[in-house]
């Protein structure tokens, strides 16, 4: 069987357990640590195009058995850095050639903005693919899991599309991935577009039997509300405000 045979047999087929999956992702960001001179920490503050490169040689070694670099000669993938690309985390290219002896060509490009707007509040942490990440290094090894499954299918059924069952299905059972969608989430946007909630919302809740209104604050993974009442504290406005720390899901809106 061919390489890419193989290769195909094995996204079409492979389930790794959430506990495996964690012992390989472990492996790889020790061996990144390891070898990057500038992957040295897991909020990283600069990287470089090799990075990428060594990080998808070692998810083709410890999730595709090497597969990858059997069925795509490493002349035809590069890596790059995008200062431009502010929506989308990554995106994988093809290149076809209408001469029949040029080979096609793929590039794997990561946005360096987004990386960096990101993972820089240690309480905020960011869902990248559906899963919470704690750390830049977390969060790019998420988006290079979603490009190589782009460029898998891109190798052998030529078109990928991730928001198609296919592609969330191979990102699922390899990667745990839940969301195919590229953004790099903070918890104030997932919180804006599910509960309508933001700082200056008007929000009522219920607290110890009692019921509260007040001014959202602050959105991280849980809102700030503060409540006009005598008992509190006095705040730059002159107006004396109780604090609340509130999981999203227990406050209305109001208005
Ligand atoms: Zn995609």
């Amino acid at each position: 069987m061919t390489g890419l045979k193989q290769l195909e047999a094995l996204v079409r087929e492979d389930r790794v357990s959430p506990g495996e999956r964690q012992r390989r992702v472990s492996m790889i960001a020790e061996h990144v640590f390891a070898t990057s001179p500038y992957l040295n920490e897991p909020n990283f503050s600069r990287f470089h195009p090799d990075d990428l490169q060594l990080l998808y040689e070692l998810y083709d070694e410890t999730f595709f058995k090497g597969l990858l670099h059997r069925s795509l000669n490493p002349k035809q993938i590069s890596f790059r850095l995008s200062k431009r690309m502010t929506s989308a985390g990554g995106k994988t290219t093809r290149w076809i050639y209408p001469q029949p002896n040029v080979l096609p060509k793929y590039e794997i490009a990561i946005s360096t903005p987004l990386m960096f707007q990101s993972f820089n509040a240690p309480e905020e942490n960011v869902v990248v693919t559906g899963l919470e990440c704690d750390s830049r290094l977390d969060g790019l090894m998420r988006i290079m899991e979603h490009e190589i499954v782009h460029l898998i299918e891109m190798l052998v059924w030529l078109d990928s599309s991730c928001s198609l069952h296919r592609f969330q299905n191979i990102a699922s059972r390899l990667f745990g991935h839940t969301d195919h969608r590229h953004e790099l989430m903070t918890p104030s946007v997932l919180a804006d577009q599910k509960y309508g909630i933001r700082t200056g919302s008007r929000v009522r809740f219920h607290f110890e039997g009692q019921r509260f209104e007040g001014i959202v604050n602050r959105v991280t993974k849980r809102a700030t509300v503060l409540v006009a009442h005598p008992k509190g504290m006095r705040y730059s406005d002159g107006i004396h405000y109780l604090k609340f720390y509130m999981p999203l899901s227990a406050l209305e809106r109001v208005g």
